[in-house]
């Protein structure tokens, strides 16, 4: 279905739980996100399908699993088995942060699903508990290997780039994709949630990649959509994507929709706009005329240079 503006919306991120095991500085306080919701506030795994299902009646082909971290929610991978086999479904992949990934990559596989993108903002061991505060790289790693070994391609790393953090392994990380067909992603920090003022504190703008490794190429890919602009090593195998929602707007192409784990609805990633689906089931309402709705308030761009931070965290949200 058409949004107002006549952007076809045909993706759907959902977010499965807002727990994670690890506590990245930049998505989370030390103790966890505050506004945590309990139990009976978070959709079931039949409520999350029936709004896929009825997405995908309004055009959605394309579902990416979020979190929190996603392999901590009980029954995932049988929610991508049923979410896989239905026919309208091209795409159906995951975000997350590999730590569990070794243990559940064959079985989500065998499910259906098509690919991960990991998020790992350092090649360094203790940086990297530094960063998560409580996870070990290894398992990360780990991780990676088990979802190429099983076929969970093309494989993307997404990197946050932070000031004074991870600015000085650049190299490293593009030099991962000299010889293997992996993606790797710089993501701008956004202002967000309760980590706002810290995002803020280390930002960086993701244009330091071109400053540092002036042999990156543009290419071009078929996906207008995708808010990533990619690069290429003269005769390297993978790819080097640059992603800037403040600096680079992609609200133009912008196709998509996401669903909150304690079922809302929301038509923008940086707007606290969000429409309730959640009560809407459970009153027994039009989930459809709800999602129609929720597509048709799809803001033209969003307000992030303004200085606006919203006020739900990532981690309640999935990327
Ligand atoms: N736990 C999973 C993971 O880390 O991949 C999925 C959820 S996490 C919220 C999704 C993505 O959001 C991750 O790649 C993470 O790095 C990114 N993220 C979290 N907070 C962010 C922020 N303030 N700015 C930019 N990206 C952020
Ligand atoms: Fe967890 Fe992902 Fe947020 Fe890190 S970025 S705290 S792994 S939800």
């Amino acid at each position: 279905m058409k949004d107002k503006y006549g952007r076809n919306i045909e993706y759907l991120r959902i977010s499965l739980t807002d727990r994670c095991n690890l506590r990245c500085k930049y998505c989370m306080p030390e103790e966890g996100i505050h506004d945590k919701k309990t139990h009976g506030e978070i959709m079931t795994l039949e409520e999350i399908y029936e709004v896929v299902e009825i997405c995908t009646e309004l055009g959605v082909k394309k579902i990416r699993l979020t979190g929190g971290e996603p392999l901590t929610r009980l029954g995932v991978t049988s929610l991508v088995e049923k979410i896989s086999k239905l026919d309208k479904v091209t795409d159906i992949s995951m975000t997350t942060n590999a730590v569990l990934l070794k243990k559940y990559a064959k079985e989500l596989k065998e499910a259906g699903l098509k690919r991960v993108n990991i998020s790992l903002d350092t090649l360094n061991e203790k940086k990297y508990k530094e960063i998560t505060r409580l996870g070990s790289i290894k398992d990360v790693f780990d991780g990676l290997e088990e979802a190429k070994k099983v076929g969970l391609l093309p494989i993307k790393i997404n990197i946050v780039l932070i000031d004074r953090f991870n600015d000085d392994e650049i190299e490293d990380f593009v030099e991962l994709t000299r010889n293997e067909d992996i993606q790797v992603r710089f993501i701008e920090l956004m202002p967000i949630g309760q980590t706002a003022d810290w995002a803020r504190d280390y930002f960086v703008p993701n244009t330091i990649v071109l400053e540092r490794i002036k042999e990156l190429e543009p290419v071009e890919i078929g996906d207008k959509s995708s808010p990533a602009r990619y690069y290429m090593l003269p005769g390297g195998k993978g790819k080097v994507g640059l992603i800037n929602p403040i600096s680079h707007q992609f609200c133009r192409n912008c196709n998509r929709l996401r669903l909150t784990a304690d079922g809302k609805i929301k038509p923008c990633l940086h707007s606290d706009q969000e429409i309730d689906v959640l009560k809407t089931i459970r009153e027994g309402g039009n989930v459809k005329e709800v999602m129609k709705s929720s597509i048709l308030k799809k803001p033209l761009k969003h307000h992030l240079n303004d200085g606006e931070a919203i006020q739900r965290s990532m981690a309640r949200i999935g990327g």
